[in-house]
């Protein structure tokens, strides 16, 4: 492949990102770190600028943040998920600290994952490039079915099957389908919520409580592995990635 031939595909596959916030020097900030690092961004200060450009150009991703004047980031990520030439761009969300049942709604919208101001560059860029390389993958349950490995740690669907260094742990059938959701997406951070919709079985209603038992249950028999699954405080959790 010659030079200008690699540029050229090089930018064609340049991802597009819509920046939207309001405050100026923030949305600045995100613009410059995102270009120097070769996405093509666009700006909105408004939800409603921003459900317009979407419209008329669709991004791969939309770094949103949920405090806006009028319509308000929540509203923006609702009317994304809900329109069906919409739903599949991705949304990161842009948090104030304490603003944990914000994110725990926008997560159970549809949007993606999120960051809580003040973080760095380094930082946003790492979550975005996360979501970007999510998206390619497919949302469509990855890894249902298949054999999912991790260092000593092997999980086992279609067994129902958890063996750690060759050797095979108990677990009840739920925690089962609750590690077996989790590590199916690492990285990906679920309230409490999404997973009992994920994992709720036929035989008993699997309950928000619950599943925080749950949690417990499986940590102490992953042994070194149990500190895999995070607690997001106030979220949910989330499978190291
Ligand atoms: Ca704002």
């Amino acid at each position: 492949m010659t030079g200008s031939k690699a540029l050229k595909s090089e930018q064609a596959e340049k991802k597009h990102i819509l920046v939207v916030e309001d405050e100026e020097d923030i949305l600045a900030l995100i613009h410059f770190n995102l270009s120097r690092a070769g996405y093509r961004v666009s700006c909105a200060t408004s939800g409603e600028e921003a459900l317009r450009l979407v419209r008329a150009h669709l991004p791969d991703l939309v770094v949103l943040d949920l405090m806006l004047p009028g319509m308000d980031g929540l509203e923006v990520c609702r009317t994304l998920k809900k329109q069906p030439d919409t739903a599949r761009v991705a949304v990161l969300m842009v948090t104030a600290r304490g603003e944990e049942a914000d994110v725990v709604a926008g997560l159970e919208m549809g949007a993606d994952d999120y960051v809580t101001k003040p973080f760095s560059p380094k930082i946003l860029l790492a979550r975005v490039q996360a979501v970007l390389r999510r998206g390619e993958k497919g949302l469509e349950s990855p890894a249902d079915g298949k054999v999912i490995q991790r260092d000593g740690l092997l999980i086992h669907p279609g067994r129902n099957e958890v063996l750690i260094d060759g050797q095979p742990v108990e677990l009840t059938f739920t925690e089962f389908q609750v590690l077996r959701f989790l590590a199916g997406r690492p990285g990906w951070v679920f309230t409490r919520y999404q997973i009992v919709n994920a994992v709720r079985g036929d035989d008993y209603a699997v309950t928000d409580r619950a599943v925080d038992v749950q949690i417990v249950g499986l940590r102490k028999k992953l042994g070194a592995y149990g500190s895999w699954i995070e607690t997001v405080r106030g979220v949910g959790y989330r499978f190291k990635d």
